[in-house]
């Protein structure tokens, strides 16, 4: 049995303590920072130098002030250090950091938990974070998407905007349902709309404590630990896919490449190796791009592979045919593989009729396609080192 050391100072105590101190740091560092930025100002004037000259530098002693309140150490050191040890988190994986800003003093402050794997900072990537709510009503425990790197990746606000909420929405529908922690927006309590406008887009889901009622710590410590399982169910689902581009989270968002369609990556030739499977939806599945999808239709020109007279209708998005990729080889069986089953000589382009077709109709009709694409396909499969024998195909398909 493990016994923590009884002076370990517990996540309860220093949230109410935050919570109950903040608003007085909070004025007392904004009037010193107001002071020293006068004070520098002045300095600056009266000796006619830059704000880069050695001597003004020497004289600003802005960030010295902070260290030395209390609330701020809480924040930046003792909290992140406590939530390190008492969680057991392993620091060559995790990295604990709080923050009341940098530069001004903000009106949230924060701690952030992030696997290096994916950040190392909060603008980018996604982590879970207490965020303390502006008036000090309470602290939120938020599992969220980093906003800034989406108002830097799209440049134009309002696409950044659609563009984030339609990649939480999509992470919300595919998580396992996360007992007791919220979907809905979160309310931090604050005027300064554009800060709040940011941790609201990106929230994916959320549990707030209200300052009276701050549960015990084996609550607060469970949710933590729920909180870094949503963040390891993140890895598996998107990995480094911040943007959500290649990530696909089931077949109508795998199918749906329109958005990809002019912007095709260049693809190595020969064998590849393929990605390991991940734990997605208490299954372990391997991953499949919707870049690869979006390549192989284009290679065969949006037209059904089967039989390229079928009549398709045109994508209301990117004006091409709509076609579906289909894996001939399928993706399930990769472990019998030694190189990557995602690539395009793998993927068949589809009408959709002959997509639901492979997959649904009689044994005879599926047989008969199954033939057909192997044939047409079978020397292209082998520049991926990828060799399969029409019984073993059929047999994959349950047709043999
Ligand atoms: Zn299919
Ligand atoms: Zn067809």
């Amino acid at each position: 049995m493990q016994f923590h050391k009884t002076n370990t100072p517990m996540i309860r105590e220093q949230i109410i303590e935050i919570l109950a101190y903040w608003k007085e740091s909070q004025k007392n560092l904004r009037s010193l920072q107001k002071i020293a930025r006068e004070r520098n100002e002045t300095y600056r004037r009266k000796h006619n130098v830059n704000k880069n000259d050695p001597s003004y530098l020497l004289n600003n002693k802005e960030t010295v002030q902070h260290k030395k309140d209390r609330i701020v150490r809480l924040i930046t050191d003792d909290f992140p250090e406590t939530l390190a040890q008492l969680l057991n988190l392993d620091k060559s994986e995790y990295l604990v950091k709080g923050s009341v800003g940098t530069g001004t003093i903000s009106d949230i402050p924060w701690i952030a938990i992030y696997h290096k794997e994916i950040t190392k900072t909060a603008t980018k990537g996604y982590y879970p974070v207490f965020l303390f709510n502006d008036d000090c009503s309470g602290v939120y425990l938020t599992f969220l998407l980093g906003w800034t790197q989406y108002k830097n990746h799209f440049k134009n606000i309002q696409v950044a905007r659609a563009q984030i909420i339609r990649a939480t929405t999509l992470i919300k529908q595919e998580l396992r349902p996360t007992d007791g922690f919220l979907t809905d927006k979160i309310d931090l309590k604050t005027r300064n709309t554009n800060l709040a406008k940011g941790y609201e887009l990106g929230t994916i889901c959320s549990k707030f404590y209200e300052v009276n009622s701050i549960p015990n710590e084996e609550v607060l410590r469970s949710d933590i630990i729920r909180m870094l399982s949503v963040y390891s169910e993140m890895r598996g689902l998107i990995g480094k896919d911040i943007f959500i581009q290649e990530t696909s989270f089931n077949e109508n968002h795998y199918q749906n490449t329109d958005e990809l369609a002019d912007k095709l990556p260049e693809f190595p030739i020969g064998p590849i190796p393929y990605k390991e499977a991940v734990s997605y939806k208490q299954k372990q599945q391997y991953p499949r791009s919707r870049r690869v999808n979006a390549l192989a239709k284009s290679i065969a020109k949006y037209k059904c592979e089967y039989n390229q007279a079928h009549i398709t209708f045109e994508s209301g998005v990117s004006g091409n045919d709509f076609v579906e990729g289909h894996h001939l080889i399928p993706i399930e069986a990769q472990s019998q593989f030694e190189n990557s089953l995602d690539v395009p000589e793998n993927i068949i382009s589809l009408c959709p009729n002959c997509h639901r077709a492979i997959h649904n109709a009689t044994v005879t009709l599926r047989n008969e396609m199954i033939k057909h694409l192997y044939t047409i396909r079978i020397p292209l499969l082998e520049k991926r080192g990828l060799k399969v024998q029409l019984n073993d195909l059929q047999n994959l398909y349950q047709v043999g």
